[in-house]
């Protein structure tokens, strides 16, 4: 018989913190802290492997777990005191709480209270002395079972207590009379028998058993389909289902209830984190409905307690050697931690503790480097605030999740929704009241979240700090009028649509957009920049056309230009008309002179990028998009070259219809321009070593290497080297000096990938252009995916979009190829290792860097801003796991 069910109480545990599989992570944990001496409530855990069998079995629970739920119920009771589950004299109560391998915060639904009957709630009046108190609990069950197991609305019932409020001209909950909460109590039964057609349970096995079988249920939610979808989490069997005895936060002054990080999550500082509420209950906290109060505060309310509670978070840190996330309760001053988990934090946070744990001994350099989430660093690379700007701060809140953010106001998370599909490229801000786990869609899709009420634990702020979204929360100056679409912020107005701007590193909430600027690389973050670089073995490179970019994108540690486009150096005033104007030459001569005109501007650009990138390589790509790119496709576009041009508006026209392809990504582009008009490549080349002969006049390193795109043939590549080869003699000649430099190719064909054997013995590089590598493979024009992508995911036709990360099976297939008979080739035909790298947006996703770590390559380049991502996946990659979870 297999073990469905396992058992924790104080001092011991039949499970462990290692059996997150299993149990999830919250029973796992559970189990960890009895085992370490915490002091937790006593119960037991149904494992995830039930819950698959519940979705084999028709969503029924195997048999043989019930005997074993029921023993375990039994020893929980011993364990607690000799309490019985739904004594009507004295009852215990429980929890069911839901808890998958992975955290899902907020997504499944927990019941508080279970056993409560009409019966039980006047003992535990009696028994506690405390009648408020059991009616409060009684009506919290009959809501929370209500809603979470019998699909009432929570509104329902949340209409109730405010009608009621109303009724007795009272504030708060607390307010509310033994009577009222009778009273109370009594609607809510009449809710629950409206909409469930049945009587609440009153035996409190029969309420156990279907709160277990909702947790299960809940699984297949939506809100936590959706969540597993947006986290991109598969391979989980299911949720656990803890059942634990109820300790009580709402049972008066001495009483209270609390979330804390045991580090600040935002800025990962060595401080204690967290809120609490007195005499309060559960989800109270972060659902943002009261405002809680910061966890110092508790030194001065519960001196106790509060002293306990930080030996706690020492003892936890030490034990997991990592920041922990915690929820504890106290009942009449005696505390109960109720959960710890590694703590969810910011990029910026991570990199601190990451780094601050190693100075304390706790973790050493490598894991350090493997704690930190590539993407996560994005983080670090947000923007702040321009501070130069003179924006007037209007109001604050609390600052949730950090980095500045403007976006045009909404107010609703399917106004998000629908505002981005209709203009996909506004930012948008949401504004709400608060957030709940319905609102995820929206949410993601949100440049910033502000909300009015909620604390650092609340909702919004944990979702936005996953995400690394800058967030505001509590500001409560916000006063929303969500069906007018109208909003006041500390009294001035404001409506949907408006553009707003938020500071979530302060607070700080301004009308209007303000300016932001770009971040750098300092302190703890060179640091783990540091250690990562130890260990990695690819070399990372940007892809950069300008200087200013390579400058940048040095700071974050790029050695060297993987990508350097050259079709951009084409579009400054002056240059678009030469450029023009050999475009439309109708002979060779008059292309010569065109591009005569062009060649000084090329030569400043590439002396600029080579003095910017002194020292390491730079890869300069030849012309590579279709010639109409170049030229106006209207009418008053083209009049107007026209007449620049000195020629009829007829002539530019002809030239535009003669230019046009039907399908320009497999036209007339690439190294197809400089086979059929020469001049164009022989500039180029010529600009490229005239500026290296410069640059190297004046004492600093060149390494240019003359990529040549869109090679399908050996025979293209041996025409245009041969060519190149020409021209780079006759400059150095002239110049009476030389210079290094290489010359190899694009390998983004399928063709090239497959003769790569033959190539590679006239290339002295590859650098696989993965998108079109990818759009040839596939077949998939990348700028008209919109129509079906979205399909193929969601069907999981496709498991990820593979422009975002390199289809490994297919694609991946030709770049292995490739790698091994361009190197096998090179190294027997001249003995020499074939470099090779790739460009564009693939080097800069952490799983393909790890790919192109596993195939071999010397190098990935990535745009400036995701060169420490790569540096830091690279290193993971070296390391031989990389971080998945955010
Ligand atoms: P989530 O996964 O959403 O965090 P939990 O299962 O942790 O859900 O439950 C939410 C809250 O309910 C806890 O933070 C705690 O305050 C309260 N809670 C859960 N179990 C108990 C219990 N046995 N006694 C008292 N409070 C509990
Ligand atoms: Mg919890
Ligand atoms: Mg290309």
């Amino acid at each position: 018989m297999s073990k469905h069910v396992y058992s924790f109480s104080a001092k011991s545990a039949d499970g462990d913190g290692k059996m997150k599989e299993l149990l999830g992570g919250k029973g796992a944990n559970l189990a960890e802290m009895c085992k370490i001496g915490i002091p937790v409530p006593p119960g037991f855990t149904i494992t995830t492997e039930v819950c698959a069998a519940y979705y084999d079995n028709n969503k029924k629970i195997p048999e043989d777990a019930i005997p074993q739920i029921n023993e375990a119920l039994a020893k929980m009771e011993t364990a607690f005191g000799g309490k019985k589950f739904g004594d009507p004299a004295d009852p215990l109560l429980v929890s069911v709480r839901s808890g998958a391998a992975l955290s899902m915060p907020g997504m499944m639904n927990t019941i508080l209270n279970l056993g409560l009957t009409d019966a039980s709630v006047e003992g535990l009046a009696k028994k506690t002395g405390n009648a408020r108190f059991a009616y409060d609990s009684y009506r919290r069950v009959i809501d929370m079972f209500g809603s979470t197991a019998m699909d009432v609305e929570h509104e329902e019932f949340e209409h109730e207590i405010s009608k009621l409020k109303q009724e007795k001209n009272v504030k708060l909950d607390t307010d509310l009379s033994v009577d009222d909460l009778k009273e109370l109590v009594k609607r809510y039964k009449a809710v629950y028998k409206k909409h469930v057609k049945d009587d609440f349970p009153q035996d409190p096995k029969k309420q156990l058993m279907l709160a277990i079988n909702a947790v299960f249920n809940s699984w297949n939610g939506n809100k936590a389909i959706q969540y597993r979808r947006i986290e991109r989490i598969t391979n989980l069997k299911g949720t656990a289902v803890n059942v634990q005895a109820m300790v009580f936060g709402n049972m008066g002054d001495s009483s209270g209830t609390g979330v804390a990080f045991t580090r600040d999550p935002n800025t990962g500082e060595n401080v204690f984190y967290g809120d609490y509420l007195i005499n309060a209950q559960g989800e109270d906290v972060v659902a943002g409905i009261r405002t809680p109060e910061p966890i110092a505060k508790l030194n001065d309310q519960m001196p106790k307690v509060y002293k306990q509670l930080c030996e706690i978070r020492q003892t936890l840190e030490k034990h997991y050697k990592e920041m922990q996330d915690i929820e504890f309760t106290v009942q009449e001053g005696t505390l109960y931690m109720l959960q710890t988990r590694t703590g969810k934090r910011t990029g910026t946070a991570a990199v601190r503790i990451a780094v601050e744990l190693v100075k304390e001994k706790l973790i050493d350099e490598n894991t350090a480097v493997k704690r930190v989430a590539p993407d996560s660093l994005n983080h670090l690379l947000l923007p702040q605030l321009d501070p130069k700007a003179t924006a007037k701060v209007i109001a604050q809140g609390i600052a949730a999740s950090p980095g500045a953010a403007s976006g045009k106001i909404v107010l609703s998370a399917d106004a998000a929704v629908e505002h981005a599909e209709k203009f996909p490229n506004e930012p948008i801000m949401l504004v709400r009241k608060e957030t709940s786990p319905e609102d995820v869609a929206g949410m993601h899709l949100a440049k910033g979240i502000l909300t009015s009420t909620g604390g650092k634990a609340s909702h919004a702020a944990v979702v936005a700090r996953g995400w690394g979204k800058p967030c505001v929360v509590g500001c409560e100056a916000v006063k929303i009028n969500e069906a007018a679409g109208t909003l006041t912020i500390a009294g001035q107005s404001a409506k949907a649509g408006d553009f707003i701007t938020i500071n979530g590193t302060t607070g700080d909430v301004m009308i209007g957009k303000v300016p932001t600027v770009a971040p750098t690389m300092t302190g703890d973050f060179a640091t783990l920049m540091g250690w990562a670089d130890k260990v990695r073995k690819l070399k990372i490179r940007t892809n950069a056309d300008t200087p200013a970019d390579a400058a940048k994108a040095r700071e974050f540690g790029a050695e060297g230009i993987g990508l350097c486009r050259t079709e951009h150096m084409f579009f400054g005033d002056d240059r678009i008309t030469a450029m023009r104007e050999m475009i439309l030459a109708d002979t060779e001569e008059a292309r010569g002179k065109a591009l005569a005109k062009l060649l000084p501007y090329q030569k400043a650009d590439f002396v600029g990028i080579f003095e910017a990138m002194a020292g390491y390589p730079v890869t300069i790509r030849l012309l590579d998009p279709p010639l109409h790119e170049f030229l106006p496709h209207d009418a008053q576009g083209q009049a107007d070259v026209a007449k620049g041009l000195g020629i009829s508006a007829a002539k530019v026209k002809e030239r535009v219809e003669e230019l046009h392809e039907f399908n320009p990504m497999m036209g007339m582009r690439g190294c197809r321009l400089p086979l059929v008009y020469p001049e164009i490549g022989d500039m180029q080349v010529r600009a490229i070593i005239e500026a290296a002969i410069e640059v190297k006049k004046k004492g600093k390193t060149v390494l240019p290497e003359i990529m040549i795109p869109l090679v399908g043939v050996v025979e293209e590549l041996v025409i245009l080297k041969k060519r190149a080869i020409q021209i780079a003699d006759d400059c150095m000649a002239k110049a009476g000096t030389k210079v290094e430099y290489q010359i190899g190719t694009m390998i983004e064909i399928p063709r090239a990938a497959l003769t790569a054997d033959k190539i590679a013995e006239e290339a002295e590089f590859f650098s696989f252009g993965t998108n079109d590598l990818t759009q040839m493979t596939f077949g998939f024009s990348r700028d008209d995916i919109k129509g079906f992508m979205p399909t193929y995911l969601k069907e999981k036709i496709l498991p990820i979009d593979p422009f975002q990360s390199i289809d490994v099976s297919g694609v991946g297939q030709l770049i292995e190829l490739g790698v091994k008979k361009g190197r096998d080739s090179r190294k027997a035909k001249h003995d020499q290792h074939l470099k090779v790298g790739i460009c564009g947006e693939h080097g800069g996703d952490p799983d393909s860097v790890v790919f192109c770590h596993k195939v071999g390559m010397d190098y990935v380049s990535c745009s400036p801003f995701r060169v420490p991502i790569a540096r830091l996946a690279a290193a993971q990659a070296a390391l031989g796991e990389a971080k998945r979870d955010k």
